[in-house]
């Protein structure tokens, strides 16, 4: 019996957003395909 060993693995390397520069390091700007946005204050910036 021939054992096979998957040896992959697959993880996603956690995305570090950009936080808000008017909430402060706790609030964390959601990504867009061309722009990101705060969903607390409503700041957006674009890409
Ligand atoms: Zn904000």
């Amino acid at each position: 019996m021939a054992e096979e060993k998957k040896a992959k693995k697959k993880f996603k390397p956690y995305k570090k957003t950009k936080p808000c520069p008017k909430c402060g390091s706790g609030v964390r700007l959601a990504e867009h395909a061309n722009r990101r946005s705060c969903g607390k204050c409503g700041y957006f910036e674009k890409k």
